[in-house]
């Protein structure tokens, strides 16, 4: 029997210090708990295995957070062999690590190269002083630098760097210099957010008391159109909304997720997505550690999601995509007719030039690439 393709993410909840701005599953770094958050990942794993090694092959790793490059080379290396030895890893799996300035330095980014990870991911967000220390980072400009030409150093061939605009006070000419920083350093691929406030968060704070200004919506859209000017024509694919890859350099476990199909998530937090189930961990790491211990397994939540829901994402995730979604796989995982069950809204967005359909494919338009969020949720 031919194996079905799973992406694995594993979250590490640890950061040195929370940022103004996260809403992530991160905690302050606990030495003394780390140890048994791996052994609980390895418990994980080992129960998830005895599910899925025989009838799936993990094609992506990804390594998230969090920051998981505060744990240490054995616990990263300890993580991976764990993999390798439980499920059935494709020989040719993309492995990602996430890694952030400040927390590494080049014998470490080495060792975790050594170890088997073949893609990084640093989240720089921004090369200005005063901006990162506007987003409340833990490091300034200098570590920026210094930690991506560690990761080149140590022969990282696959480098995505996170950079964030529409920061406060961030001018069009600023983020065109973060940009041309960025490029600078000759990155595989690049991500870029816009920044957003989420509720809870220290910056929610600030704006609810007037001492956090964002800048305005068309000057998000200025920004953002200057990104995908300037990264398409310094040669980068503009594959997804935020993400810019050379050809062949696309971050095939995020495409996992976007085309909505097969995820396993272990660690604190972690979402799953399998066969139309869409499952959830704790998020606290001491209390992850302990239902692990006990159970196995640390899920919080689960849903099985109605067919029109799970087509519904399918297409709001599968939209983020230039490339669209094909109506052709959609109709046959589904077994529906797209063009008779969307008829209405796929004629609106059309008259509006809102999306494309060409070649079996359904897409957002340029123009609707900028209203993206309005057009993908009149499909959910
Ligand atoms: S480093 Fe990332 S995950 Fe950690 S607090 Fe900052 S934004 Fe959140």
């Amino acid at each position: 029997m031919k194996k079905q393709p799973l992406g694995l993410y594993i979250h590490i909840p640890y950061c040195i210090h929370k940022c103004g701005y996260c809403d992530f599953n991160s905690h302050p770094i606990k030495h003394d708990e780390m140890d048994h958050y791996i052994d609980a990942l390895v418990a994980e794993m080992k129960h998830y295995a005895k599910i899925y090694s025989k009838t799936n092959i993990i094609k992506t790793i990804f390594l998230g957070g969090g920051t998981p490059t505060t744990l240490t080379v054995y616990q990263l290396e300890r993580i991976l062999k764990e993999c390798v030895k439980k499920f059935k890893v494709a020989p040719d799996a993309e492995i990602t690590v996430e890694a952030n300035p400040a927390t590494v330095d080049v014998e470490l980014m080495k060792s975790i190269r050594k170890t088997g990870y073949n893609r990084i991911s640093i989240g720089v967000q921004s090369f200005d002083k005063a901006e990162l220390k506007l987003l409340d980072r833990a490091h300034g400009p200098e570590e920026v630098h210094s930690t991506v030409d560690c990761a080149r150093k140590a022969g990282f061939d696959n480098l995505s760097l996170d950079l964030m605009f529409a920061i406060p006070n961030q001018s069009l000419s600023s983020w065109e210099s973060n940009l041309d920083k960025a490029l600078e350093k000759n990155p595989e691929h690049l991500s870029t957010y816009n920044l957003t406030i989420e509720q809870g968060t220290a910056f929610s704070r600030l704006q609810s008391n007037g001492k956090l200004i964002m800048p305005e919506d068309d000057h998000q859209l200025d920004l953002y159109k200057k990104t995908i000017e300037r990264l398409t024509t310094k040669g980068f694919h503009h594959y997804e909304i935020s993400n810019f890859a050379h050809q062949g350099k696309e971050c095939k476990h995020n495409i996992t997720y976007w085309r909505n199909t097969n995820t396993l998530g272990l660690g604190a937090g972690a979402s799953s997505y399998i066969n139309g189930t869409r499952f959830k961990n704790i998020n606290l790491p001491a209390h992850y550690i302990r239902q692990v211990k006990e159970e196995e397994t640390a899920v919080e939540h689960s849903e099985t999601l109605e067919p029109r829901q799970a087509m519904g994402e399918t297409i709001m995730l599968g939209l983020r995509l230039l490339k669209g979604i094909s109506i052709h796989q959609f109709e046959s995982r589904f077994q529906v007719s797209f063009t008779n069950l969307f008829k209405k809204i796929i004629y609106s967005l059309k008259e509006k030039e809102l999306i494309l359909i060409e070649d079996d494919c359904l897409r957002l338009s340029p123009k609707g690439l900028f209203l993206a969020d309005s057009v993908i949720l009149e499909f959910i």
